[in-house]
């Protein structure tokens, strides 16, 4: 058992003693068998939430409605998952009642794909009920039971599944590619926060390829904003080689809307419900990839973008099979005399007693011609010496 697990064993035999059962399950038993990396070790049990919290002292409520209380355990936290049954699904979403029951078998029914429906005892021994040990050798995708009523149930799973094709590169199974491309509009229905997220994941996986050709293919794609009408310029991106990662959700970001030419970059990220951070790194990181179409970097643009977008900007022009060179612009943005506004030898105090002036649009104005004058290495970082250019530019201008 990997490391991660045995430090956990101790939750698992506590609950254990106290008569229920406990095992674990999800995505983190799949992850030994194909020998990944363990994020999340996720625990399920016949305890009820209320018994679970009388068997550990210290827990914190994260979702008791659903089941799920955290347990802390030697500086670590446990999600554990009461067994539950999701009865009635009516708006393709969230189950309306989630049930309490004491049984595995409800549990693992009601999970997504075969993969993820595995469970381990504390010995080691995996119980697999619906043959997920031979998807996984096999690299399939497949759904419990009924792909399409499962899909209708929980639309969200479709994005999982394609997900999974790019993160775990696995082919989804002929049946549940099929349900998907029957039932692709139910994914509309879905909040636009949980698309997000596993659409980030897809992108950010080891075979993006497969999952964006499986995207459009399957017309999952028509029911995500900004995609309705682009599914050729979807194409296009299959074309660049995925063995370049995508590292985080900006770049992904910026490589989507440079490349399917998004106009309004706000307004698109806006719809995707995207943090004001990201909207406004994308934003600057477009427009920058488009200057470099047909300039180097200049001291200013550097300066614009600052040192985080300098280097995802060039990683995308890796992406896309543009010349690239992120270590020496970033060493060029490094060597920029001034990196903030800060920085600058004068501020507005230091102008206004200097000039005798009241402030103004003048004060602003200067200010901002000394910035640029210092990132251009025009001027040195000296308080005397732009004291003296302010006066002169004052006079020169207002
Ligand atoms: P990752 O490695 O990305 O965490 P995961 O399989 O662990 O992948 P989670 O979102 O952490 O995915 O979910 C944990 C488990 O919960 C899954 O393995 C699956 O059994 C179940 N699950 C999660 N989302 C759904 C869903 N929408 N429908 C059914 N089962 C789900
Ligand atoms: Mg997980």
């Amino acid at each position: 058992l990997p490391e991660e697990f045995i430090k956990a064993l101790p939750i698992i035999e506590k609950i254990e003693e106290a008569g229920f059962e406990a095992y674990f399950v999800g995505g983190s038993v799949r992850d030994i068998i194909l020998d990944h990396e363990i994020h999340d070790v996720d625990i399920a049990t016949s305890a009820f939430p209320e018994e679970i919290k009388q068997i550990f002292k210290k827990t914190i409520d994260v979702g008791i409605e659903h089941g799920t209380v955290l347990v802390l355990h030697e500086d670590e936290q446990y999600e554990i998952t009461t067994f539950r049954t999701e009865s009635t699904y009516q708006d393709y979403r969230r189950p309306d009642e989630v049930t309490f029951v004491r049984s595995l078998e409800e549990d693992l029914k009601r999970r997504d794909f075969t993969m993820n429906a595995l469970a381990m005892n504390k010995e080691g021994n995996i119980i697999d009920l619906f043959n997920g040990i031979e998807a996984i050798n096999r690299k399939e995708i497949v759904a419990v039971g009924d792909a399409s009523e499962r899909f209708n149930e929980d639309a969200l799973r479709m994005m999982r599944a394609l997900r999974f094709s790019s993160q775990l590169s696995f082919a989804m199974e002929e049946k549940t590619k099929a349900a998907i491309v029957t039932h692709h509009q139910l994914l509309s229905k879905i909040s636009i926060e949980r698309i997000y997220i596993e659409w980030i994941k897809l992108l950010m996986g080891e075979s993006r390829n497969q999952g964006l050709a499986d995207f459009i293919e399957t017309g999952c794609y028509e029911c995500c904003p900004g995609f309705e009408t682009k599914g050729e310029k979807l194409k296009e991106l299959l074309l660049f080689d995925e063995s370049q990662r995508i590292e985080n959700e900006m770049i992904a970001w910026m490589f989507i809307s440079y490349n399917l030419e998004i106009t309004d970059v706000s307004g698109f990220l806006k719809k995707w419900k995207a943090s004001n951070k990201v909207i406004a790194a994308v934003k600057e990181g477009v427009q920058q990839l488009k200057k470099r179409e047909t300039e180097e970097w200049s001291k200013l643009n550097l300066y614009q973008a600052g040192r985080e977008i300098v280097s995802y900007v060039e990683k995308v022009r890796l992406l896309i099979n543009q010349a690239s060179d992120e270590e020496q612009n970033v060493r060029l943005y490094d060597e920029l005399a001034i990196k903030s506004m800060k920085e600058l030898a004068v501020s507005g105090k230091d102008l206004l007693s200097y000039l005798e002036k009241s402030p103004g649009q003048w004060l602003g104005e200067t200010l901002g011609y000394l910035e640029k004058e210092v990132v251009q290495s025009k001027l040195t970082n000296e308080k005397d010496l732009l004291l003296k250019r302010s006066a002169e530019f004052v006079k020169e201008m207002f």
